[in-house]
């Protein structure tokens, strides 16, 4: 049996600026141009909510002189919508499918990619252990029998499906009409789908997941409280890592803390924004 501890985080795709075309729209407005307080440092992510906060109210050149200040004082007020055009994807493995019930409740700004258990092959998938239960304890050991049955269980279902389940499997219930398989494929999501049933939330999965900086803020903000289960809080923890490095105005309020049981939370100054 294959057993995963700890969630691999990959960085997928990030926000740019075409400076180009925020000159010529500058330059088209008779606008001043683009003053280098904007463009602070690589942090083009800040640059593209300051656009688009100065868009709002055409204020470009005038009012506060440093982005730091400018993106402040928006976090300070819960301007949030600004914040909605700077998307982050990440592509995360080795996390359970318990992790990613609770991740797809956040609706509002997300874009998901999930691997699909009617599609995919379960035999040999890894479980993720709970970073409560440390290898070697008793727990561990409760765990780990459970998770062997499991498997032994999805295998021994999708063989005897693979015997019950009909090549040509009629749609009506008078047995009439027509199979309904009409490819390999077909059949083989049918015997997944049901043999996944025994499956443990344990099970890792992958996901795709693309948000606007205002729903990572609310989700990391959410899943980086204490009373947050741990597994989805430590990867709330290394997202906020990642985009504290990316776009450090944009996430750099929040405060990472560790606590006696040794995981960690992050608390944001500014809440929903
Ligand atoms: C510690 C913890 C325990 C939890 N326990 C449970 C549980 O026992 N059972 C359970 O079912 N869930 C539970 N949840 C999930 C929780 O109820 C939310 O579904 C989840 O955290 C997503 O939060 P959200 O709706 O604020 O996020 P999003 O869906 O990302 O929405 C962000 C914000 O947009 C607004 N919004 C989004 N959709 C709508 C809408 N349709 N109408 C109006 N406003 C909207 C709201 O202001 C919302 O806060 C738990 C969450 C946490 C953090």
């Amino acid at each position: 049996m294959r057993r995963l501890t700890k969630p691999k985080v990959y960085l997928v795709s990030r926000p740019s600026v075409d400076w180009d075309k925020v000159a010529r729209l500058l330059a088209d407005e008779g606008l001043p141009d683009i003053p280098e307080s904007i463009r602070a440092g690589e942090d083009e992510s800040a640059a593209i909510v300051e656009v688009s906060a100065r868009l709002c109210y055409m204020s470009f050149g005038r009012g506060r002189k440093h982005i730091e200040d400018f993106i402040e004082n928006l976090l300070s007020k819960g301007d949030g919508s600004v914040f909605e055009h700077v998307n982050y994807g990440f592509v995360i493995t080795g996390v359970s499918r318990s992790l990613t019930h609770e991740l797809v409740r956040h609706r509002a700004g997300f874009a998901y990619s999930q691997r699909s258990q009617r599609f995919v092959d379960e035999s040999d998938s890894p479980f993720v252990v709970p970073p409560a239960i440390e290898e070697g304890s008793p727990e561990y050991a409760i765990l780990r029998d459970a998770l062997e049955k499991a498997a032994r269980s999805y295998q021994e279902l999708v063989d005897a499906l693979e015997e019950s389940i009909p090549g040509q499997l009629d749609l009506n219930e008078d047995g009439g009409g027509q199979g309904v398989f009409t490819t390999k494929w077909d059949r083989r999501k049918a015997i997944r789908q049901a043999a996944r049933a025994v499956l443990p939330n344990a099970t890792e999965t992958k996901i795709f997941v693309t948000a606007n900086v205002r729903a990572w803020r609310h989700f990391i903000e959410m899943r980086g409280a204490a009373f947050a289960d741990w597994e989805i809080r430590r990867l709330a923890l290394d997202i906020l890592e990642m985009l504290q490095g990316e776009a450090p105005l944009l996430f750099g309020d929040f405060t990472i803390e560790e606590l006696p049981d040794g995981t960690r939370t992050a608390t944001p100054t500014h809440s929903k924004v």
